[in-house]
C-alpha cells in the first residue's frame, strides 16, 4: 500500500467485524500477497482508427468488480477475436475491417457492463450503503423470487449477442 502505512495494521482495522474464519484466513495469508486494490472504471471514449494492435479485456473496458463481469467480458473479447481472425484467415475479411468490428463490439457491450457495475456501485457508498447492501442481500439469499428478481439485471449486461448465438449454432 502507498503512504508508507503497514498494510497488515490497515487491514485488521477494515475486517474487525468479519467472521472469525475470514479473519483467520487473511491473518495466516503471506503478507506479501495483501494489498489494497482501488475499484476502477474505463471512461467510454470515442472510436479509433484499427490497427495490427488491439485492446482485450481491462485494457479496453476496465469494469469495476461489482456483479462479476470484468473478467467473464475479457474471455468475450477473446472468443470475438478468434472468430473474426478465423474469417480473416478464412479470406472472408480484410484484417482492418475485422479489428474495427471487433472494436466497436467490445466498446458496446464493454461499456454496457461498465455502466451497470457503477450502477450498483452507489448501493455500497458510506457505512449506511454497505449495512444497507448487506442486508437487502441476506434478504435475497432467503427469498429465492426476491433473489432472481434483483440479479435479473446481469443477465442483460452478459445476455448473449447474435454472434454468439451464431456461434453456438454452428
Ligand atoms: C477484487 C476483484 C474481483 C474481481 N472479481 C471478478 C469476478 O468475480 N468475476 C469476473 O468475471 N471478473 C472479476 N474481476 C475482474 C477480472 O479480474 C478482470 O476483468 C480480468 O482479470 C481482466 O483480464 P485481463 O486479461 O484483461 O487483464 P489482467 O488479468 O489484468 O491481465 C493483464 C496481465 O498483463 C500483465 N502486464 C501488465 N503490464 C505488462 C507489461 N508491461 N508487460 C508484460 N505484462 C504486463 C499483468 O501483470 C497481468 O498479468 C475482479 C477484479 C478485481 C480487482
Amino acid at each position: 500500500m502507498s503512504g508508507g502505512i503497514e498494510t497488515p495494521y490497515v487491514l485488521c482495522a477494515l475486517v474487525a467485524s468479519w467472521h472469525p474464519t475470514l479473519r483467520r484466513v487473511l491473518a495466516d495469508s503471506d503478507p506479501a500477497a495483501r494489498g489494497a486494490i482501488a475499484f476502477t472504471a474505463s471512461p467510454e471514449i470515442a472510436p479509433w482508427e484499427p490497427s495490427a494492435v488491439m485492446l482485450l479485456g481491462d485494457a479496453i473496458h476496465t469494469i469495476p468488480p461489482i456483479g462479476g463481469l470484468g473478467g467473464n467480458t475479457a474471455m468475450r473479447d477473446a472468443r470475438l477475436l478468434s472468430q473474426q481472425l478465423s474469417s480473416v484467415a478464412r479470406g472472408e475479411r480484410d484484417l482492418l475491417d475485422a479489428v474495427r468490428d471487433c472494436e466497436a463490439e467490445m466498446r458496446d457491450y464493454g461499456y454496457a457492463a461498465i455502466r451497470a457495475a457503477l450502477k450498483d456501485q452507489s448501493l455500497a457508498t458510506g457505512r449506511l450503503g454497505a449495512l444497507t447492501t448487506r442486508a437487502w442481500f441476506r434478504l435475497c439469499h432467503a427469498v429465492p423470487a426476491l433473489r432472481q428478481r434483483t440479479f435479473r439485471r446481469w443477465d442483460a449486461a452478459a445476455a448473449p449477442r447474435p454472434w454468439e448465438h451464431r456461434a453456438t449454432a454452428a
